[in-house]
């Protein structure tokens, strides 16, 4: 039986779920449980409500529903997502193979507002560990993070740089970080250099000579989780076709993650088509 695992339990992963559990395909959801639903207050510009209604309790209801329809619902952080002659959900502690995934993650992480990081994007400023890693082989980088993500894009690091630091930013230190592994929790005032990325300067004037710096705050985002399979992104948005397609063979995506109108109704729409177009194409 075919296997699909959607990445997000938001309104966009749980309708895409309706479908492909229905269409008696083995589904899966992964979610780390916070999603932008669940901020929302009050509802009252969806579809069959009275009443304004809360995000939390929307997507309880959802997610309750999924379940009914025998879809299995992980709380777990993805941290990657690649090929390797079937579709791979890479999460914290362990890899999960499907014939079809949907990236259903919604909209982008945060990124710190630390002086440098967009002057140096692409010139010393990563977002990918395992697409820009062998660029940096033989030099001192560093992951600007504080979670698993952070301690994940660390390990893709390790083996092809000559250092790799951990810099929390004020946070205190990850846990479980291998032994070989930096960790510096100061604060950090701005990134340095001149055409690209030279050093890290903390608020108390000390310095850190590195050459790349790989932003991991957070959870991984759609765009990383996209970039790390070779998905195509604009922006910060995954890029799509009229089917919810992305460029890769099995991947779809859907909801506040391919951008345009920010909404449930848009998210639940998308994960409905994304739900039915995996389907057929998964029984081609
Ligand atoms: C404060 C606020 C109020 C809003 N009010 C309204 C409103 O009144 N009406 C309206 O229509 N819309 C409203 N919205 C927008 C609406 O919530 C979003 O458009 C909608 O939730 C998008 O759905 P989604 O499924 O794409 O993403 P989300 O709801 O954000 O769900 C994303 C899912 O992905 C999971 N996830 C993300 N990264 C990972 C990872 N690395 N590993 C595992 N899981 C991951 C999250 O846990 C979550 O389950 C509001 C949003 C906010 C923040």
């Amino acid at each position: 039986m075919s296997k699909v695992i959607i990445i997000g339990s938001g309104p966009a992963g749980v309708s895409a779920s309706l479908y492909t559990a229905r269409a008696g395909i083995e589904t899966t959801i992964i979610s780390t449980g916070y999603s932008a639903l669940k901020k929302a207050e009050k509802i009252e510009n969806y579809y069959g409500f009275e009443d304004p209604v809360s995000g939390s309790n929307l997507e309880e209801s959802g997610i309750n529903g999924a379940k009914r329809l025998g879809v299995n619902v992980i709380e777990k952080e993805v941290v990657g997502l690649s090929f390797e002659d079937t579709l791979v959900v890479k999460t914290v502690d362990e890899d999960l193979k499907a014939d079809g995934v949907i990236i259903a993650t919604g909209s982008p992480r945060f990124v710190p507002k630390i002086t440098g990081i967009t002057q140096f994007e692409g010139k010393g400023v990563s977002y990918c560990a395992v697409c820009d890693a062998f660029f940096y082989r033989g030099k001192d980088v560093a992951v600007l993070g504080d979670g698993e993500y952070a301690v994940h894009e660390a390990l893709e690091l390790l083996p092809v740089a000559k250092s790799v630091t951990i810099l929390t930013n004020g946070k205190p230190a990850p846990e479980n970080v291998d032994d070989n592994i930096i960790v510096n929790t100061q604060k950090i005032n701005s990134l340095t250099g001149d055409e690209r990325l030279s050093g890290v300067e903390f608020y108390d004037g000390s310095t850190l000579d590195i050459e790349g710096v790989f932003i991991a705050f957070g959870v991984a985002g759609s765009a990383d989780l996209a970039r790390k399979i070779g998905a195509i992104t604009v922006g910060k948005d995954i890029q799509v076709d009229e089917n919810m397609a992305t460029n890769i063979p099995g991947l779809f995506a859907a909801g506040d993650c391919t951008g345009g109108l920010l909404q449930i109704s848009k998210a639940v729409g998308e994960g409905a088509k994304a739900g039915t177009q995996l389907v057929k194409y998964l029984r081609k």
